[in-house]
């Protein structure tokens, strides 16, 4: 196993108050792999996620999360973050009075009043984002702004470990086909390892996925072929998946 970027998150549990939301999750990921999360409403996806990038207060933590070999579990969002975490948002918040070229240049690593280089303006261009620069991040942004914003962020971090919550959710086919096909092209030239949340299987057409994990009441059911996972998920529902041969087949092997 190639440790470079590879997790590995072991019995993972996660309580809010009282409440347990997520249960001996274990799952793991080599260098440069991709895996989709799905699974209903409520089940613990972006908790999973945010656990995962250290946000606080996303809850108490049991278990271990070793990236590279190293347990990063008491470690805070910036140190997470310099071992080359990203966590793309559900709902990327509104920020008043921060322009998203000020948020831009922050995640290239630059200053205030540097220029953004020409490779970056036609990136920029290429995530039709050139005319929001001078407005305030997510602030009245579409769905699909926001969304698209929030991936052009991730990307001009260059990060390690990408956790993308929803990064389909609410956009258009185009603004999917874009966000996809620029996420493709970084994960390939990057060898960067993600999480990716999902409800729907489209991304699929453009992201070779190596594996899939369902998420049902705060528990995990991982199967090695995302586009068998999905077509399992459709065809029967995500009750289907505590069920099915499928399922039972891989834990036997
Ligand atoms: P998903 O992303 O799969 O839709 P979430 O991880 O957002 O699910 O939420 C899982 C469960 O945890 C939900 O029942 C949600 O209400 C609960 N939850 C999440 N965050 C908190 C919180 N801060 N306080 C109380 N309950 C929470
Ligand atoms: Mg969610």
């Amino acid at each position: 196993m190639n440790k470079l970027s590879s997790l590995d998150v072991r019995d993972f549990t996660v309580s809010i108050g009282n409440k347990r939301i997520l249960q001996n999750i274990n799952l793991k990921l080599d260098s440069g792999e991709k895996n989709l999360i799905f699974g209903p409403n409520g089940s613990g996806k972006s908790t999973l996620l945010k656990t995962i990038m250290g946000v606080p207060s996303s809850g108490f933590v049991t278990g271990s999360i070793i990236y590279g070999g190293v347990d990063v579990i008491g470690m805070s969002v910036y140190e997470r973050s310099k071992l080359g975490f990203a966590l793309a948002f559900q709902q990327p918040p509104g920020i008043r009075g921060v322009k998203l070229s000020q948020l831009l240049k922050l995640c290239l690593g630059k200053k205030r009043d540097d220029d953004f280089s020409s490779d970056e303006v036609d990136t920029i261009e290429r995530f039709e984002l050139s005319d929001m620069l001078d407005r305030d991040v997510n602030v009245e942004f579409s769905g699909g702004e926001r969304k698209r914003a929030e991936m052009l962020q991730i990307l001009f971090m260059r990060p390690r470990l990408l956790l993308l919550d929803e990064p389909d959710s609410g956009v258009d086919v185009d603004s999917l086909r874009l966000l996809s096909v620029e996420l493709d092209n970084y994960l390939k030239t990057s060898k960067a390892s993600s999480l990716i949340i999902t409800h729907k299987g489209d991304i699929l057409d453009y992201i070779e996925a190596e594996k899939a994990c369902v998420i049902i009441d705060g528990m995990n059911y991982c199967f090695p072929d995302p586009k068998r996972v999905y077509e399992e998920i459709r065809q029967g529902g995500y009750e289907h998946c505590l069920t099915c041969d499928y399922r039972i087949m891989e834990e036997k092997s």
